[in-house]
């Protein structure tokens, strides 16, 4: 599969379709793997938390989310097929679980959103197993817990809603111990989901598809979260740097 180094974070050139297939073939294979969900914030964060920057670089798929991303692609000579937003990607897992008979692990958000989110997922796509739901944190003293709880209930599929860059550091330290103590099911595929949860039990509202079409996904959140401000300033440095970077290309 093809790819963009988009300021120094690589991004891959995935559909939703191949990014399905990928993890069908993983879990025939055996062993963790992780996916990133990358947006320009991931990317600006990455240039100065070098753990995050060495957690993208050893995923084993970036997922392009956002249409920054995307821009960003095609300016640097290097066009993406099309976005793979993270939440819809859950989705689409989701419907491959119900076919595949798949465990899925939902962690964290806030008590009770990952419950009701994995009720109303099971609900629409029969055959997908809940694995298990559970908020949790993100604390260290908290992991080893979680990890056994998690291990537990032996999913093929973890989702972790601790926002990033947290629940992609988490699943980085995290899969890899699992997929050891997996005796029953040595396959498992993480993936940090962010506001996911949220979104499917209602909690959240997402845009409305012709914003997310037009491209204004992110202005939306902003306008709902405005708490979001500090995150988002992150987007006028990303463009700018890319342009700088076209431009010395
Ligand atoms: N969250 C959590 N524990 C934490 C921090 C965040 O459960 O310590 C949850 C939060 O409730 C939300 C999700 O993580 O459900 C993160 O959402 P955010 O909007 O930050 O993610 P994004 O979609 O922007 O990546």
């Amino acid at each position: 599969m093809s790819s963009v180094n988009i300021l120094g974070v690589r991004v891959d050139d995935c559909t939703f379709a191949s990014a399905v297939e990928m993890v069908e073939a993983w879990l025939a294979q055996g062993g963790a793997y992780q996916i990133a969900s990358v947006n320009p914030e991931f990317i600006m964060r990455a240039q100065n938390d070098e753990t995050f920057a060495r957690v993208l670089a050893n995923t084993n798929l970036n997922v392009p989310d956002g249409v920054g991303a995307l821009w960003a692609a095609k300016l640097l000579g290097k066009p993406l097929t099309q976005r793979v937003g993270g939440a819809d990607l859950t989705i689409e897992l989701c419907r491959a679980a119900s076919a595949h008979g798949w465990r899925i692990f939902f962690l964290g958000a806030r008590d009770g959103i990952a419950e009701r989110a994995a009720a109303l997922l099971a609900a629409r796509f029969p055959g997908m197993q809940v694995a298990g739901a559970y908020a949790g944190s993100p604390r260290p003293e908290e992991e080893d817990d979680l990890v056994a709880r998690v291990a537990q209930a032996r999913p093929q599929l973890l989702f972790v809603a601790y926002g990033a860059p947290g629940q992609d550091v988490w699943l980085a330290r995290n899969l890899p111990r699992l997929a050891s103590s997996h005796s029953a099911c040595p396959a498992i595929v993480g993936m940090g989901v962010g506001g996911t949860f949220d979104f499917v039990a209602g909690t959240q509202k997402r845009a409305p598809l012709w914003v997310q079409n037009a491209g204004f996904e992110w202005l939306y959140r902003l306008i709902r979260e405005p708490g979001r401000i500090r995150r988002q300033m992150a987007l006028p440095r990303f463009a700018a740097r890319v342009m700088l970077e076209s431009l010395r290309k």
